[in-house]
């Protein structure tokens, strides 16, 4: 494999008459084949085609989102948020070609069945008429992303944007943390007509979208379009009703203890992300030396992260620092004709830096992993079996943590493990919330902010707002840009937590056979569903009776312990 670089990437945009034509020879080229190897080397074709046009999508998508305020880079995403659906439709039409041929007991023995399912479930989510539904909805979410990446907030005399306000959510002073939160708040306040607006439209249209597939409504197709394989909405509900049971009690007391911690009656929101008085820990040095350390902590680790780590470093595959007109978030793609990933973060000073950076690198080796595998649908598994490789290396790393921390690496791993734990309920609230929106499409923006707050009370008992007038009236979802951007996709973080932390369960009785199997699991990428990837790992299902139990009552002891 040769090295790139980076910046000299440059792919012309394709014209819709260009791919169709393609498409038309391969599908020639397939029904003229008169054996399986020319009918392989027809769905090669066709594989190559869709690496190349995933590629150019992919760094179309993140150019915008390097700088939002580029003209070139906007009318860049435009024209692909244009044509997507046009191409969707070919690949759809491929697909069911594809799932309805006589040979279809070949190709899945040869190919495996994963990638059948996935086509069953893509096929059903998508026809020419939602075509225009399709094109506004991305139009939607892009003015979604640049409202909350043009976001500037008066902080002190400062002007801060929003992955940079939210640092100040770790400041050993209360009367920071809260006037920083009544700043980024005051923002959501500001916009909250427009914010309400954009998701109300993005419900409508997932609804209007849902019904002319033929689906009741939009929970169905969300699941469809997250190509959920091995399981179903009673699962999910089963689970979070498990989170409920199990975790959140925990977590009370979590946050008791948390209190006692910071000497304070009780822990308001703008305490939340604090764990004692000292403050959080915070990386000993800027980005540079974080890359640094990371390097060292890659050598050591070995299992192929070691070379990964250093052709991401020598082609340039990285862009971490916050800056103005960047989007918010952290985010890891690929260019498959390239076989490369790529890693987006906002690196802000906080410790959040190193737990985004592990995150992210998690899911850039696993799809480098699997870059060679036959099809482009086995690159990356489904998004819950995705947070496995991701959540599973930030825990992974434990044992380097003091190579970015000092002596306060024991301060850090304790304040990881608790806000995993603190994630739990918060991500089936948000859940279980999508739930109950895309059911009741026509509800107004205030009732939607009552559904929220139903959420709270259910998942988050111990949460006070008090002094943030926004969020206390229940429009804290806003910020969560998966709602907007990724309806559905959330549970996923949960799911593979709980596998993550059977991972760090794993890692202290047998290091070595825990990086085993984490290496042989990226491995296999997306060629299964996510319960069979999880059970060849060796783990068990979050969806197992007491899966959960089991893993939060470790957790428990080690905090008792600590
Ligand atoms: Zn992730």
């Amino acid at each position: 494999m040769t090295d790139i670089d980076f910046h000299a990437i440059e792919i012309e945009a394709p014209t819709y008459a260009e791919i169709s034509t393609a498409y038309r020879e391969i599908q020639n080229q397939l029904e003229s084949a008169t054996h399986s190897e020319q009918r392989y080397e027809a769905i090669q074709s066709w594989d190559q085609l869709r690496r190349n046009i995933e590629t150019w999508e992919c760094l179309t998508e993140l150019r915008f989102h390097q700088d939002t305020r580029n003209d070139a880079y906007k009318k860049a995403r435009e024209y692909c948020d244009a044509l997507r659906p046009k191409l969707m439709e070919l690949a759809v039409n491929m697909k069911r070609a594809l799932i309805e041929s006589p040979f279809r007991d070949d190709f899945e023995r040869h190919y495996g069945l994963q990638a059948f399912a996935i086509w069953q479930s893509e096929i059903m989510t998508y026809d020419p008429v939602i075509e225009l539904e399709m094109i506004q909805e991305a139009t939607l979410c892009a003015e979604y992303t640049e409202l909350l990446a043009g976001a500037e907030i008066e902080f002190r005399g400062e002007c801060f944007n929003l992955p940079e306000i939210v640092k100040f959510r770790e400041d050993p002073n209360r009367t920071t943390r809260l006037g920083a939160e009544q700043s980024r708040w005051s923002w959501y306040e500001q916009n909250r007509e427009r914010l309400d607006l954009i998701f109300d439209e993005l419900v409508k249209l997932r609804t209007i979208m849902a019904r002319k597939l033929g689906f009741h409504n939009f929970v169905e197709l969300g699941y469809r379009r997250m190509m959920r394989i091995d399981y179903h909405e009673g699962d999910v509900s089963e689970f979070r009703d498990a989170v409920r049971e199990t975790v959140v009690p925990l977590c009370e007391k979590i946050c008791q203890q948390q209190a006692e911690d910071l000497t304070l009656d009780r822990v308001a929101y703008w305490d939340e992300s604090i764990f004692d008085l000292g403050g959080n820990p915070k990386p000993l040095g800027d980005h540079g030396w974080l890359l640094k350390q990371a390097q060292e902590m890659f050598e050591q680790m070995g299992g192929g992260l070691d070379s990964f780590f250093r052709k991401m470093v020598s082609s340039d595959l990285m862009d971490l620092k916050g800056r103005d007109g960047k989007a918010g978030g952290g985010f890891c793609t690929a260019f498959p004709s390239y076989g490369v990933p790529f890693i987006f973060a906002n690196f802000n000073g906080t410790k959040g830096d190193v737990e985004v950076f592990t995150h992210e690198m998690g899911h850039a080796f696993q799809s480098y992993e699997s870059r060679d595998k036959p099809l482009l649908d086995y690159l990356w598994p489904t998004y819950e079996s995705c947070e496995i490789h991701s959540m599973s290396l930030e825990f992974l790393t434990w044992p380097y943590m003091e190579k970015f921390f000092g002596d306060d690496a024991t301060r850090f791993r304790r304040i990881h493990l608790i806000q995993s734990l603190l994630f739990l309920p918060y991500g089936v609230a948000i859940d279980h919330f999508q739930h109950l929106i895309y059911s009741e499409p026509s509800a107004k923006p205030a009732e939607r902010n009552a559904m929220w707050q139903e959420m709270e009370r259910m998942y988050l008992p111990w949460r006070e707002y008090d002094n943030l007038p926004h969020v206390a009236d229940g429009g804290l979802w806003q910020s969560q840009r998966h709602l907007y951007l990724s309806p559905f996709y959330y549970v996923d973080y949960t799911l593979a937590l709980t596998c993550a932390l059977q991972f760090w369960l794993r890692s202290d009785e047998d290091r070595a056979g825990a990086i085993r199997n984490y290496v042989a699991l990226c491995q296999r990428g997306g060629e299964a569903p996510f319960q069979e990837l999880v059970k060849s790992a060796g783990l068990k299902s979050p969806f197992e009776k007491n899966c959960l139990v089991d893993v939060v009552r470790c957790a428990e002891r080690f905090l008792d312990q600590a």
